[in-house]
C-alpha cells in the first residue's frame, strides 16, 4: 500500500497535472483507512504477544517476523515491555500500536541499531505511553520542564559558522547538510543526563495520518513520498535517544529567519535527527529505498485537519524545495526559456540570406508554447535538442557559423543532472553572445549576471567568446 501510494506520489512529483492530482487525492485517504485497519490487526497481536508466557511461542513469533533468529532483539523488546506503563486513562491499545511499530522497524538494520540503543540507555526508566488527539507520534521526556535542560548538549550553535557553510553550499540545503556530517563529535554531553527520569512516547489516536514527506532522489530532483507510520515512531525515538545520551538539541539555538533557508531544518536536534545519526531517517529511507527528506519542513500529508491534499500548495512545495536545494527542474525550464528566446531573435544579422534558418524555426515552432511539468519539459528539451540534431548532421554550406554553434549547442546538451543543467547554460550563452548585437535587445532577466557579463563583452570585441563551444562531454 506504501508502494501504490509512492507510486502516485512519484508520478504527481513528475508530472504535476490535474488529472493526476486527482488520482492521489482519490487513493490516499483509502490506503491509510486500509494501514489503520492492519495497524489495528498488528496491535492486537502484540495484545497476545505481550499476555503470551510461553516463551517457545514469543520465540517462534519474533523469528517469524524479524525472520531471521531473535535471540539478540528478543531480551531487549522484552524488556521494552517491560518498562511500559500507561498514562493516565490512557487506552492499551497505544501501547500495543506502539509496540508494533518498534517491532516492525526492528525488521531493518536501522532501526534494530535505534532499538538497542534506547533499551541500552533507558536504565530502569519507565516507558510512558500516552496518546495525541492530532498530527503524528512525539516522543520525549516525560518531565520535560524539568528534565528536558538535562538532557540538551552543552556547546551552542555557532550562527556565523552556519552561515558560512550555507554561503559555500550555493544556498543549496541539501549541500548544507552533507557538508554537515561528521560533525557529531562536536556535540558535547550534558554531565546532567543521569538524572533524568522516564520518557514518554505519545502516539496519535486519530489514525487519519498519512505522512508525505519532500525528498530528493538520487538524481536529486525533488520527490514526494510517504513513508510507513513505524519510521515516524523511529523517528521519534532518536529524539529520545539524543535526549538519553546528554547531547539532544538546544532549546536557545533553533534556526531563526536570520538564518535564510535553515530555518526550515527547524534546530540542530531535527538535523541530526533526520539526517546525520548513523540511525537517521536518511538512513532508514535509504535502507528502504525511498527518496532523502530534505528538511524537518519538508512535510505534508493527510490528518484529521487535512481530509484532502491541496493542489496550489503540494504544486509550490514541489518547486520551493527545487529551489532550495539543486533547482533541477528550475535549470531545466530556464534552458527551455533561453531557447525560446533565441530562436525568436531576429536572425537577419546572422544568416547569408537574412531569413531565419528553416532548423531554428521548426525549434520556434515546437516551443509555442512551454510546458511547465518535469516530465513535459524533458519532453520539450529532448525534442528541441532532436531537431537541433537533425539540422546539425544536414549540412548546408549556406549555413553561418551561428547558426551552426547554435545547432551543435543545442544537439550536444545534456539535461539529467544539475552539473549537465549548468554546463548546458554556459554552453548557450557563449553561442548566444555573437548574436547580442541584435536589433532586439537581449532580454537581460533570463540570464545570469554572469552571462550578462559575457554577453556584453561579446557585444564590445565580436572576438571574444565566439569560438566554437565545445559539448560539456569534452
Ligand atoms: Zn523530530
Amino acid at each position: 500500500m506504501i508502494r501504490q501510494a509512492n507510486t502516485l506520489l512519484a508520478n504527481y512529483s513528475n508530472d504535476a497535472t490535474d488529472v493526476n492530482f486527482n488520482l492521489l487525492n482519490q487513493a490516499l485517504p483509502g490506503i491509510r483507512d486500509k494501514i489503520t485497519e492492519q495497524t489495528e490487526l498488528q496491535a492486537g497481536i502484540m495484545c497476545e504477544y505481550a499476555a503470551c508466557g510461553t516463551e517457545a511461542v514469543r520465540k517462534a513469533f519474533l523469528d517469524t517476523v524479524l525472520a531471521k533468529d531473535s535471540s539478540e532483539m528478543r531480551p531487549l523488546f522484552d524488556q521494552l515491555l517491560s518498562q511500559i506503563t500507561l498514562g493516565e486513562g490512557v487506552d492499551e491499545k497505544f501501547k500495543h500500536r506502539f509496540l508494533a511499530s518498534v517491532l516492525q522497524s526492528s525488521k531493518f538494520a536501522t532501526g534494530a541499531g535505534r532499538v538497542k540503543e534506547l533499551v541500552g540507555l533507558l536504565g530502569e526508566r519507565k516507558v510512558v505511553i500516552d496518546k495525541l488527539t492530532y498530527g503524528g507520534p512525539k516522543a520525549g521526556l516525560e518531565d520535560f520542564d524539568t528534565d528536558n535542560p538535562k538532557s540538551e548538549k552543552l556547546n551552542a550553535r555557532d550562527p556565523s559558522a552556519d552561515a558560512k557553510l550555507l554561503k559555500e553550499a550555493g544556498g543549496n540545503l541539501a549541500e548544507f547538510v552533507k557538508a554537515k556530517r561528521g560533525t557529531e563529535a562536536a556535540r558535547v554531553e550534558n554531565p546532567k543526563k543521569t538524572e533524568i527520569r522516564n520518557v514518554t512516547v505519545l502516539m496519535d489516536s486519530s489514525q487519519q495520518l498519512l505522512p508525505v514527506y519532500y525528498g530528493l532522489t538520487p538524481q536529486k530532483q525533488v520527490q514526494a513520498y510517504t513513508s510507513p507510520m513505524f519510521t515516524a515512531v523511529h523517528h521519534e525515538l532518536g529524539h529520545v535517544v539524543n535526549a538519553l545520551k546528554g547531547k539532544g538539541g538546544r532549546k536557545a539555538d533553533k534556526y531563526t529567519a536570520d538564518d535564510d533557508d535553515l530555518l526550515f531544518l527547524t534546530d540542530e536536534e531535527e538535523l541530526e535527527n533526520i539526517s546525520l545519526d548513523r540511525y537517521s531517517d536518511k538512513a532508514f529511507t535509504d535502507e528502504i529505498g525511498l527518496p532523502e527528506r530534505i528538511a524537518h519542513h519538508a512535510f505534508t500529508g493527510l490528518d484529521a485537519a487535512t481530509p484532502q491534499l491541496n493542489q496550489d500548495f503540494m504544486k509550490q512545495d514541489l518547486q520551493r524545495w527545487d529551489e532550495r536545494t539543486y533547482k533541477v527542474d528550475e535549470k531545466r525550464l530556464g534552458l527551455l526559456r533561453k531557447i525560446k528566446s533565441l530562436v525568436n531573435q531576429d536572425w537577419s544579422p546572422y544568416t547569408l540570406n537574412g531569413v531565419r534558418p528553416a532548423g531554428v524555426t521548426r525549434i520556434a515552432n515546437a516551443l509555442a508554447a512551454l510546458q511547465t511539468t518535469r516530465k513535459g519539459v524533458l519532453q520539450q528539451l529532448n525534442a528541441v535538442r532532436q531537431l537541433a540534431l537533425g539540422s546539425h548532421g544536414q549540412l548546408s554550406v549556406a549555413r553561418s557559423k551561428t547558426t551552426s554553434k547554435f545547432y551543435e549547442v543545442v544537439a550536444t546538451m545534456k539535461f539529467n543532472t544539475p552539473e549537465e543543467l549548468a554546463a548546458a547554460h554556459d554552453a548557450l550563452a557563449i553561442a548566444w553572445s555573437p548574436m547580442s548585437p541584435a536589433k532586439e535587445a537581449p532580454k537581460l532577466s533570463h540570464w545570469t549576471p554572469e552571462e550578462a557579463r559575457r554577453v556584453e563583452i561579446s557585444s564590445k570585441d565580436k572576438s571574444k567568446l565566439t569560438e566554437f563551444p565545445r559539448s560539456p562531454a569534452d
